[in-house]
């Protein structure tokens, strides 16, 4: 949905996000944006605990093991096929 600024930061504007973060976790996906990080260490966000099992859980997303989780918990409809 394009780029968000933190509205709730003292921190002069500093956190900036774009992306979101795709987790799969026990045939679930997980989406939170970005800025997901920054809310937990500047602003003491405490996600709910099967996010953050989910989290701990996950493989690293440039892995094999993240792709293939990924499409376990059906992440295929995450792929748009390339335009012709
Ligand atoms: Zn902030």
């Amino acid at each position: 949905m394009g780029v968000h600024e933190c509205e709730i930061c003292q921190f002069h504007g500093e956190a900036v996000g774009s992306a979101n973060l795709y987790i799969p976790f026990d045939g679930n996906i997980y989406v939170c944006p970005e800025l997901i990080t920054h809310y937990i260490n500047a602003h003491l966000y405490s996600p709910p605990s099967i996010f953050c099992d989910a989290v701990l859980a996950c493989p690293p997303m440039n892995s094999m093991g993240y792709k293939r989780l990924l499409l376990a918990c059906n992440g295929q409809v995450l792929w748009k096929p390339p335009s012709e």
